[in-house]
């Protein structure tokens, strides 16, 4: 049987999520602080610890932690389950390594669906949404109704985080979805870069407007700006009649180099790529399943070129991944034209994705001169060429990995 632990000061909430806990087929254990808390966990791990924040002698917060830097605990799965009802605190609970969190004020229906989720596996690692796969520029049309004409755009989901890999026009969609739900929106925004095509659909994202929402934005930052210098010169009155200073929901930014860090339950690492300006690739990492995003790159596909265009690192950084979302823009043959335009022919990306045991490779930053109907051509010579699975990414695809 799997054993949870309690940690609440309330006796009474205690005692009554102890038989609800009970109730739901789990072992239950009990502590009435933070401290007591961590002895317990120390001595006879559980399988998941329910925390909540406000409790004496250690903060809940301070609690988990320790609970993620502990050698015997870091496993131990965390749900926090508070009175605390604020996007901050729930941003700050995810960011330090929280796996779920649940408000009081919620149907004890949901704490029990989130702790069924993260026992038994029915919460898959990752989720992946395309909401735009186009390169460039967008390509609207009857001839792009298939692989559609957004471009970047990538929605990932990790139990309770969620990640938005570039803001391309595809972003706009994704907004309307995540402002439908109703809910409030508490997200990692992930950029590669700050080409038009990467950033042009965020003054269209709805929940950036919303003063409820919050977000924290990482990409890479330029020679002679930060991200967010970067990131704000878009809303110049030339550009965009909307002000930055409208966007009322809380942003906060952070620059990257190549590094690794973790946001939830997610271990992020990063890796520069072949593009003009600073430009980086991600690869996300939980429950041993591993995800990379590789967009804005060049292969130059020369014999022995893979200490210029940076293959062998790159191979590296993406070996054994389970999926890898990967720019393939050109056919081989359309490539020497193209060549310095920093993206990548189809069959370099095909050899270096097989030669690093990606297990799934996902052809994405489509030309926008790229058809549907030349899409599926490309497709089919693409799986005939390949040892590995091979798809091109569509616009609303979705993917459990
Ligand atoms: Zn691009
Ligand atoms: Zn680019």
């Amino acid at each position: 049987m799997k054993k949870i632990l309690i940690a609440e000061d309330s006796a009474q909430v205690r005692e009554t999520l102890k038989s609800v806990v009970e109730m739901w087929g789990y072992e239950a254990d009990t502590a009435s602080d933070g401290s007591e808390a961590l002895r317990k966990m120390e001595d006879s791990p559980p399988d998941l610890v329910i925390i909540d924040i406000m409790m004496p002698v250690l903060h809940g917060l301070n609690l988990l932690q320790k609970i993620k830097a502990g050698e015997k605990t870091s496993n131990i799965k965390v749900v926090i389950y508070t009175g605390k009802d604020f996007e901050s605190e729930k941003a700050k609970a995810l960011e330090l390594g929280a796996d779920a969190y649940v408000t009081k004020a919620e149907n004890i229906e949901i704490l029990k669906s989130r702790i069924k989720n993260l026992l038994e596996g029915e919460d898959t690692s990752f989720n992946i949404e395309i909401f735009g796969a186009r390169g460039s520029i967008p390509a609207p049309g009857k001839n792009y109704e298939k692989y559609g004409g957004n471009t970047s755009c990538v929605k990932l989901k990790a139990g309770e985080s969620l990640f938005i890999l570039d803001a391309g026009t595809g972003i706009r969609e994704l907004g309307r979805t995540l402002s439908g739900t109703g809910e409030k929106v508490s997200a990692f925004l992930l950029f590669t870069h700050t080409h038009w095509d990467h950033i042009q659909g965020f003054p269209f994202f709805a929940p950036a407007y919303d003063p409820g929402n919050e977000f924290i934005v990482y990409g890479p930052r330029s020679m002679d700006r930060s991200l967010e210098d970067t990131f704000k010169l878009q809303f110049d009155p030339n550009y965009f009649p909307v002000s930055v200073s409208d966007l009322s929901s809380r942003i906060r930014f952070r620059d990257l180099t190549e590094e690794s860090f973790s946001c939830g339950p997610v271990d992020i690492s990063t890796v520069y790529l072949n593009h003009p300006g600073m430009t980086l690739g991600y690869a996300f990492k939980r429950s041993g399943r591993k995800i990379c995003y590789i967009t804005d790159n060049e292969l130059t596909g020369e014999a022995g070129a893979e200490s210029v265009d940076g293959a062998g690192r790159l191979s590296e950084f993406i070996s054994g991944s389970d999926l890898c979302i990967m720019d393939a823009q050109y056919t081989d043959l359309e490539y020497p034209e193209k060549r310095g335009w920093g993206h990548s022919p189809i069959g370099r990306v095909l050899s270096l994705a097989e030669g690093a045991g990606v297990s799934r490779l996902i052809l994405f930053h489509h030309d926008p001169d790229h058809t549907d109907e030349d899409m599926d051509l490309i497709l089919d010579s693409a799986r005939e060429r390949s040892g590995i699975s091979v798809d091109a990414a569509r616009e609303g695809d979705s993917l459990d990995i």
